[in-house]
């Protein structure tokens, strides 16, 4: 089968196609033809090395596409079903050996592209602004990058919990993050998010910054915290921060957290909660998921490139 192979970390010239064997299906695993794979962020942290992986290896955790064999002990699902997984390594090929306990079914109505653009930014939307920091109606919450693939859905999901939702996006990207369903919009490129945070809830700051940016924006996400707020740091598009000193905690009593998505679906019945919840939400209308592009899996150094540029607003697709 083709697939991408990285033999020495570096930049996107390292995506390199190859041609390899199919994984075996070993006992309780599916093998996965593959329909669509899901471009994510921490592939780019694993091509550069910044996450260390055992080269060579073949980059991607997430994909969508229909059961062809099944290894022994695999009780859940047959030959034909259609599934979706994240978080498994080796997703940009034709096909992956996935364990069962990680794969979900696909409900009728949402197709292989649909599943693979939301498995990994939708269920991260979910435990974020379900299980993290569960938003109420009528909190504030501050969501940078929200025309980001985390950040849209996000704010969306924010809105439906009933709070109020600031959101944050380079000039470029400040109408994805309007029509996501933010209630204000700020440039942080060119304009102090603190100030205008401040100004407009009057001093008071906001329940909850989820911040996925990191280097850039950590100091002001602390600063713009209402009394006992949350500061959810899940990522650095920007670079990793510096450590925290407790004591920065104090002022406000605030409190501080590095949540991952493996540690919110970690057992079979939380991963298929979520998932189902993401993918109701959907057929429903209640969700939108954006695919920015849609590239052949050979491509895969361009759809790095985009989302290095910060070109990307949406999903980046890989088709085998
Ligand atoms: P996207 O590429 O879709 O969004 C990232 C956005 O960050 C960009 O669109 C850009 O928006 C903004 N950004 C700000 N500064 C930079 C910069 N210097 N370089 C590039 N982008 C920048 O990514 P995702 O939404 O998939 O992921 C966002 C982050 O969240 C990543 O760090 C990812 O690893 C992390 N993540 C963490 C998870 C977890 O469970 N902890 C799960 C999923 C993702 P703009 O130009 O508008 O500022």
């Amino acid at each position: 089968m083709k697939a991408i192979q990285v033999s020495r970390t570096g930049g996107p010239e390292v995506l390199e196609t190859v041609e390899v064997e199919r994984p075996a299906t070993a006992a309780k695993q599916a093998l996965v033809r593959l329909e669509a794979v899901g471009v994510n962020f921490i592939d780019v942290y694993h091509r550069t090395g910044l996450y260390k992986l055992q080269l060579p290896f073949v980059p991607g955790s997430e994909g969508a596409g229909v059961v062809e064999a099944v290894g022994e002990g695999v009780t859940r699902l047959r030959v034909g079903d259609r599934v979706a997984y994240a978080m498994v390594p080796g997703a940009y090929a034709e096909y992956a050996a996935v364990p069962e306990e990680k794969l979900v079914v696909l409900p009728a109505g949402i197709d292989a592209k649909t599943a693979a653009a939301a498995m990994l930014q939708g269920m991260t939307a979910h435990y974020l602004a379900v299980s993290t920091f569960p938003l109420r109606d009528g909190q504030t919450a501050l969501v940078h990058a929200a025309a980001g693939g985390v950040g849209a859905l996000l704010v969306q999901v924010a809105k439906q919990r009933g709070a109020r939702v600031f959101g944050t996006a380079s000039t470029r990207h400040l109408g994805i993050a309007r029509d996501a369903g933010a209630d204000a919009v700020i440039d942080y490129t060119t304009t102090d998010f603190e100030d205008e945070v401040m100004r407009a809830t009057d001093g008071r700051g906001v329940d909850v910054v989820y911040d996925s940016v990191g280097k850039t924006t950590f100091d002001k996400s602390l600063a713009v915290l209402a009394r006992r707020g949350m500061l959810v740091l899940f990522g650095q598009s920007s670079g990793p921060v510096s450590p925290l000193d407790p004591a920065r905690l104090a002022k406000n009593s605030l409190f501080f957290t590095r949540p991952s998505l493996a540690a919110y679906s970690a057992t079979y019945d939380e991963l298929n909660w979520r998932a189902g919840k993401v993918f109701d939400w959907i057929a429903s209308g209640r969700l939108r998921v954006r695919v920015d592009r849609e590239l052949p899996l050979r491509d895969a150094a361009a759809a790095h490139r985009a989302l290095e540029a910060r070109q990307t607003t949406g999903k980046v697709l890989l088709i085998p």
